[in-house]
């Protein structure tokens, strides 16, 4: 692009840039973060299925009938009771919080004794990519329902949205399946942990409280940010989740310009400390 293509003015004192662009017969794409689409999720999803402790599947189909992929995570042969739900790409744009996703998962799959002692009492349900049409639309929030998904948990007027809805009434329905965290990856202006408040009872109990604490611990050069009264009466994922299940949920903000090296060590530190802090906890073997 040439320097004469972007022209900022400032408009009743709000600064605006005017981007000119040559288009031809072939498709232009204007992003503001790196491009990661459908097809680079299946990619990541090939390559990390390579694992004997992965199995994908397609969880359902989107709207437009894409489907949307799903990983399940456990040592072979075995079929663990506590379940994890990972899930990400809600919001098509919000890249920083996919680029925290695949360290994440990849910790969760690597040799690290304490990822090996994880993957034999926890199984990790990941559906990364919730809207896959909004990404190749290059929505901003909404699917092509015009909805914005993360608004849509409870009312579950949406295709993807109910397909997260029948996988965790599936947990909750399954004699030997309890749920016992839940994460949603997404982006905003900043780093930010929006969780719901310590006083409010979950199973495992002070999760969250004592993650971060694990966190803040192996990453003390980084200031972490926590919001535990964000939005507490919104339908989003967090509050739909805990509100039902009474378990830990968590809406894993990352910066939008936050250094990508950061982005993937905050992804690792989280996963590691996650597995700690759950192996600490006391199974509850209680029957349903
Ligand atoms: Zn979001």
């Amino acid at each position: 692009m040439k320097p004469d293509a972007v022209v900022i003015s400032e408009v009743d004192g709000v600064r605006q840039a005017k981007i000119t662009l040559q288009h031809g017969k072939t498709p232009l794409f204007v992003a503001g973060q790196e491009i990661v689409a459908p097809s680079d999720y299946q990619t990541w999803i090939a390559k990390v299925s390579q694992s004997p402790d992965v199995e994908q599947r397609v969880l359902g189909q989107s709207l437009e009938a894409r489907n949307i992929p799903a990983m399940t995570i456990k040592a072979p042969g075995t079929q663990p009771r506590e379940q994890i739900v990972l899930i990400g790409r809600q919001h098509p744009p919000e890249i920083t919080g996919a680029l925290a996703l695949f360290p994440f998962v990849e910790t969760l799959l690597s040799d690290e004794p304490v990822a090996i002692r994880f993957r034999k009492r926890f199984e990790t349900i990941v559906v990364p990519i919730l809207n896959p049409d909004g990404v190749v639309r290059g929505h901003w929030r909404h699917s092509t329902g015009h909805k914005d998904l993360n608004r849509d948990w409870g009312p579950f007027t949406q295709p993807e949205t109910r397909l997260m809805g029948h996988l965790l009434e599936e947990i909750a329905a399954a004699p030997a399946r309890d749920l016992r965290l839940f994460i949603d990856f997404h982006s905003t202006q900043k780093d930010v942990f929006y969780t719901i408040p310590d006083d409010y009872p979950t199973n495992p109990p002070l999760f969250i409280k004592n993650w971060l604490a694990r966190l803040s611990a192996a990453m003390p050069d980084y200031a972490i940010h926590r919001d535990a009264n964000h939005n507490l009466d919104q339908p989003n994922s967090k509050n739909h989740v805990y509100g039902k299940y009474r378990v830990p949920t968590v809406t894993f903000e990352i910066g939008d310009e936050t250094d990508r090296p950061l982005i993937a060590r905050i992804g690792r530190e989280a996963a590691l400390a996650m597995m700690d802090e759950l192996l600490a906890t006391e199974p509850d073997l209680t029957a349903k």
